[in-house]
């Protein structure tokens, strides 16, 4: 029998996408998460990398929409429907 537990997998591949709607673009997810968002040219916040969060990165991501007033910051777990 085996006893050993089960490696840890690692946090699970994430996207983040910017709700449109209701982003105020106030930045305050991008002062938290710089690695994962942005303010383009026009003054819009934008997801880096096309959402794609690195695993290194998993906790940011979740504080940056934990931070958003708003509650504009979406994240998608892979297998999971936007
Ligand atoms: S914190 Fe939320 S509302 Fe503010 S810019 Fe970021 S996504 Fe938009």
């Amino acid at each position: 029998m085996n006893v050993l537990p089960k490696p840890f997998a690692g946090p699970a591949d994430l996207t983040v996408r910017i709700n449109r709607k209701r982003c105020q673009g106030h930045a305050r997810c991008v002062a938290i998460a710089p690695e994962l968002f942005e303010v383009d040219a026009s003054g819009e916040t934008q997801e880096l990398r096309g959402g794609a969060v690195p695993p290194d990165l998993a906790n940011k991501v979740y504080l940056a929409a934990a931070n958003c007033p708003e509650l504009a910051i979406d994240i998608v777990e892979a297998g999971e429907q936007a």
